[in-house]
């Protein structure tokens, strides 16, 4: 009997003509595919013309379907995993299936392709020797800040998904944790027709996407330079900091290191990671 295998296919995240030509073929062969929307993904497979028993796999169902993909493998069938769009499991759902049939012993290979991360990076003008995926975000206010509070002295490229009716209020939070002047990329319907890809310091993103509502919609890459230890000329002398330790008793990172800054005749950016430092 021939041996069961699941495949983990990526698939394009916009463009068509990115799904590479072994995803084609495996999507072909096999016996059955596993997606994560089996009508959105039927649109697209029936574009390259493969039509197949499908299996639908979400967050709430893929301990139970990981069962069913189990027993198909035993008969020695063949299985794809698809997402909506990308790479499965890199922010969508699969985990849960690839570590179970992993578990019981069958073949899980991988078919790669796009990723909306690796492509806004690739892209940025950013560090890539070092970088942090944090995808998307938990939803609840106070969990979304204290992360971010906890990645502001993250010395690698942090990358993050965002859904458009959210990215301006992720810009604010990211000033408001990172600085104004945080150099970041906004990456935004990469491989679609309205791609722009958007350099700036954190205000100056603010700026852009307040300033054109057209800028907010589509899906987004958010790319945030890591953390840069002050050069050692810069480092604030001790009144400096008395004043700032003074001020932040009373006044939140970014108006005490307004206020330093223009008594001081320096670079805010220097005070507020002074204060972010203190706070970590
Ligand atoms: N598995 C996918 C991957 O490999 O990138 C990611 C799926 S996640 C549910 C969807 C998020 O990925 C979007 O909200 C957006 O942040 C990002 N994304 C997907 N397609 C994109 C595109 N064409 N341009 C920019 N970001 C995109």
């Amino acid at each position: 009997m021939p041996q069961g295998e699941l495949y983990i296919v990526a698939t394009p995240i916009g463009n068509l003509q990115d799904i590479t030509l072994r995803a084609l073929d495996v999507l072909k062969e096999v016996d059955c595919i596993a997606a994560e929307d089996t009508r959105h993904s039927r649109k697209l497979l029936s574009h390259f013309g493969i039509d197949k028993p499908m299996l639908s796999v979400h967050e709430h169902n893929e301990v139970q379907r990981a069962k069913e993909v189990i027993v198909q493998l035993s008969e020695g069938k063949k299985l794809a995993l698809i997402s909506d769009a990308g790479t499965p499991l890199i922010s969508d759902p699969g985990y849960q299936l690839v570590k179970e049939v992993r578990a019981a012993g069958y073949v899980v290979s991988p078919i790669p392709g796009v990723c909306a991360a690796i492509a806004g990076l690739s892209v940025s003008g950013l560090p890539t020797d070092r970088f942090r995926f944090e995808g998307f975000l938990p939803q609840k206010l106070g969990v979304r800040r204290e992360r971010l509070r906890l990645l502001s002295q993250q010395t690698s490229t942090l990358v993050f998904y965002e859904a458009p009716h959210r990215i301006v209020s992720f810009c604010t939070q990211l000033i408001e944790s990172f600085g104004e002047e945080r150099e970041a990329v906004f990456a935004r319907e990469l491989t679609k027709n309205f791609e722009t890809v958007h350099h700036g310091h954190l205000s100056e993103q603010l700026a852009w996407l307040e300033g054109d509502a057209n800028q907010q919609r589509g899906e987004f890459v958010v790319m945030i330079e890591g953390f840069k230890q002050p050069e050692a000329g810069e480092l604030l002398d001790v009144e400096a900091i008395q004043l700032m330790d003074l001020l932040l008793q009373d006044l939140p990172p970014n108006r005490a290191a307004q206020i330093a800054a223009k008594i001081f005749g320096k670079k805010k950016k220097l005070f507020y990671d002074y204060a972010l430092s203190k706070k970590a």
